[in-house]
């Protein structure tokens, strides 16, 4: 397989195939990240990705069933484009079941409902989309792109054309400063577009980001586990669903996961019980982790 630079996908995609259709992310300018900062964003000719499907067909066989197109945003791409690419998928792998991509709502809302329907016929059946946070002031601060209010009707807008939509937020990255106006601002978007998934994994600065300063020089204090799970705990008590909440990232405190509403009283005794054990039961503090790209 042909990589350009470091490749990202989420945890929940490891076993899919990774083909890169862009290089870099066409936003590239939120405030904690430094994933794609060394590529200069581009998308790849279909033909180079076909290419590299049949590099994958060569090496594991037509059994592929979900598919993940890197880098950041493949969303931005043109409808036609992603259904070229989809239905080059297809052709090989007759098995596929899906195939998915990072899609900022700042891309999601730009395709109109039948440009969704025909990316969903073409495998694209869900997205992963970084929110990070629904506190207004928070998103900004971070550069996120959008407004609590734009992200609600993106993703509403892309639930509506039966797309599955993942949303990952990160814990903690509103700092002690914040936290509760971030908890419940989150709360209330994914309430009013309640996304099938909703993954938490815990902010730790990454060196050269602009959140990285704002937590050097002491404008941004780091959550201690406890803190962290309070964060959750004001989350969760704020979540009606239907979603499935998880926390499958390295990063996190406690893996708190269930089904909302229906397991949200099994899930906030899971983090009460949490808040009684000692500092020293959880990983690490934040602070020694900086450095390692979690
Ligand atoms: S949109 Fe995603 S990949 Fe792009 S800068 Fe923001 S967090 Fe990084």
């Amino acid at each position: 397989m042909r990589y350009e630079g470091t490749v990202y996908r989420p945890p929940s995609e490891a076993r899919s195939l990774v083909i890169q259709a862009t290089i870099g992310c066409p936003h590239n300018a939120c405030a904690f990240c430094c994933m794609y900062r060394d590529k200069k964003f581009r998308a790849r000719a279909v033909a180079d990705i076909e290419e590299d499907m049949d590099m994958a067909l060569a090496a594991y066989g037509s059994g592929v069933r979900t598919i993940f197109l890197a880098d950041g945003n493949a969303a931005v791409l043109s409808t036609d484009r992603l259904v070229a690419i989809g239905e080059a998928a297809q052709a090989r792998f007759p098995h596929l079941e899906r195939i998915t991509m990072y899609g900022s709502a700042k891309f999601l809302v730009k395709k109109t409902q039948d440009e969704w329907r025909r990316l969903a016929a073409a495998g694209f059946k869900r997205i992963h989309s970084g929110l990070e946070s629904g506190d207004a002031e928070t998103l900004a601060a971070l550069n996120k792109g959008v407004t609590p209010e734009e992200a609600v009707a993106a993703y509403a807008h892309l639930l509506e054309a039966d797309v599955e939509l993942s949303v990952y937020l990160m814990v903690g990255v509103a700092g002690r400063e914040r936290w509760r106006a971030h908890a419940i601002g989150s709360a209330a978007v994914l309430n009013q577009a309640p996304p099938h998934f909703i993954r938490l994994r815990t902010f730790v600065p990454m060196p050269q980001t602009p959140w990285h300063d704002h937590w050097r020089t002491g404008a941004l204090h780091l959550l201690t586990a406890h803190e962290a799970l309070e964060e959750t705990r004001l989350l969760v008590t704020h979540l009606e669903g239907p979603s499935m909440l998880l926390s499958d990232h390295v990063s996190n405190f406690l893996d708190v996961q269930g089904r909302l509403p229906e397991d949200k009283a099994d899930i906030l005794a899971a983090l009460d019980d949490a808040l009684q054990w000692p500092i020293t039961a959880f990983r690490p503090p934040t602070e020694k982790l900086v450095g390692l790209g979690l």
